[in-house]
């Protein structure tokens, strides 16, 4: 058989991607997922329209390739993190819509629990937050009737989507995670591998809701809904599916994906490194009993930025003429901080806004959107910081993926910035990749690590070009920048 099956389900669409033995796109199908906002800062999505957007892209993929599903070696899924559903164990209907990972509606569950911060983090190496799974759960049973007292009696069941997808693929035989994904639900002990007791009665969730954890390369079950025999053999949650994807495969690899926000990704091997300046510790993957961790640092507005020159400031017309907006003049010593959601690693800062420097009679628009491009640099440049402070890890090169990595101007002043060398890989889908590369492992479609670093491609390289003296003088400036910022509040 000469394919394999990659379901990449994202905030905002699901895609389906076929893969050959070379690790190469062959064929892809797509579906937007619309969100839901019931109030200001919630973020909800119908979890039935998840499922039938897999549906959906399987077998557009499958038509399209004029292939059957048994013409598939194998199925890996990854999906967006954190993100809650609970649905019912007699029905298999979801009581309350998917509560989204960016979602503020259990803020106060969090705030309640504040003062187990410590122990908390060296159990889950997150932070309490509304963002992981624990508190989105405890919000849908208080949401639904006798919510509590179903979830006590084993009637209700917990999963994130990767879970829920599971479940409906193989008819309810497999209420199952993986460790990736149980490691985001603020329930997972990354130090024992287990469900932590201490954790689900801090949140009063009953532990008979939680799916078994897997390693990320694992027999998930079969496609039972098409009354096929092939397995999911794959699962890894999105970020850490972009880092194998990368084959981030050694302790010290690293990769950075410039989507809507920036999440970068440091491979720490077996050692869990727990940080005190805002970077959160998680499972990359499990291979076998073999577990490797990672340490993951967040910026919230990274290509966002690049929307908002165009949908809100109206200075370029499409995201791509940022970049010639940008080459049109030298910078002219301005500094954009796009703090519109508050600031992520490592700052932690909510109630920080946005701000900017260094304005003067000549500031252009080309100057103006050359620093709005450098602020997404910039952030990425304060997480690599931290990260080289605590782990004592020099960035040998970094490896990117994301829609903003088009951007020739914007690589190649990361390049320059962080004095090393950034490679953009052949296939831009890592995500999906990443779990086909897992899943094709397991299955032995993949034969080795080994080999999968032999067969993946990149289409670009930058280096660096300007001195590290100049580039320090820059970074001071955004450093400066950002203490001004925060002190408006
Ligand atoms: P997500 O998965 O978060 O939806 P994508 O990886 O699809 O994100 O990337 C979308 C982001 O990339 C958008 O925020 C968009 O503004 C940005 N983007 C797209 N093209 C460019 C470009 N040429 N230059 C800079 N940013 C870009």
């Amino acid at each position: 058989m000469k394919y394999v099956l990659a379901i990449d389900q994202g905030t905002t669409s699901t895609r389906a991607i076929l893969f050959d033995r070379n690790g190469h796109l062959l064929q892809i199908a797509q579906r937007e997922v619309a969100c839901l906002f019931p109030k200001p800062d919630w973020v909800e999505v119908d979890a039935l329209a998840i499922w039938v957007s897999v549906t959906d892209v399987i077998n557009e993929v499958l038509i399209k390739s004029n292939i059957s599903i048994n013409d598939i070696a194998t199925v890996g899924l990854t999906n967006q993190r954190e993100t809650t559903v609970v649905w019912s164990k007699k029905t298999g209907m979801p009581v309350y819509n998917a509560i989204v990972w960016q979602s503020r509606q259990s803020i106060d569950i969090c705030n309640n629990l504040s003062k187990y911060q410590e122990v908390i983090q060296q159990k889950t190496g997150l932070l309490i937050n509304p963002y992981f799974s624990a508190s989105k759960v405890r919000f849908i049973l208080d949401a639904t009737k006798n919510g509590q007292q179903k979830a006590e009696n084993g009637e209700l069941l917990f999963g994130t989507i990767d879970s829920w997808i599971i479940y409906k693929m193989t008819m309810g035989k497999v209420h199952a995670t993986d460790v990736t994904n149980a490691s985001r639900t603020l329930l997972f002990n990354i130090n024992t591998l287990k469900w932590d007791e201490e954790l689900c009665s801090l949140f009063n969730i009953p532990m008979k809701m939680l799916p078994t954890v897997c390693p990320s390369a694992h027999d998930y079950g079969s496609l039972s809904y098409l009354k096929s025999h092939v397995h999911i053999t794959g699962v890894l949650g999105d970020q850490q599916a972009a880092l194998f994807g990368q084959t981030c495969f050694e302790k010290g690899e690293s990769k950075n994906t410039y989507g809507t926000g920036c999440f970068l990704l440091l491979n720490t091997g077996d050692k869990l490194v727990f940080s005190k300046k805002g970077l959160l510790t998680t499972i990359a993957w499990q291979i076998g009993d073999k577990v490797t961790y990672a340490l993951e640092g967040s910026v919230f507005i990274g290509g966002a930025v690049v929307q908002w020159l165009r949908d809100e400031m109206h200075l370029i017309k499409s995201s791509d003429d940022s970049e010639s907006v940008a080459l049109e003049s030298p910078s002219g010593g301005v500094y954009v901080v796009p703090a519109f959601a508050g600031l992520g690693t490592p700052y932690w800062d909510d109630k920080v806004q946005g701000a900017v420097f260094g304005l003067t009679r000549s500031t252009n628009r080309s100057q103006f959107v050359r620093a709005s491009l450098e602020s997404i640099a910039y952030q990425c440049k304060d997480v690599v910081e931290v990260m080289q402070e605590e782990t004592k890890i020099p960035l040998k090169l970094l490896k990117v993926d994301g829609g903003a990595t088009k951007n020739r101007f914007l690589m190649q002043f990361q390049s320059d910035l962080l004095q090393t060398e950034i490679r953009l890989p052949r296939c831009l889908e890592t995500t999906a990749l990443g779990v086909a590369y897992m899943a094709g492992l397991q299955c032995g479609f993949f034969k080795s690590l080994d080999n999968i670093k032999k067969i993946h491609e990149y289409q670009a390289v930058y280096t660096p070009y300007v001195d590290k003296k100049e580039v320090d003088r820059l970074y001071e400036g955004w450093k400066k920048a950002i203490k001004a910022t925060r002190i408006f509040k």
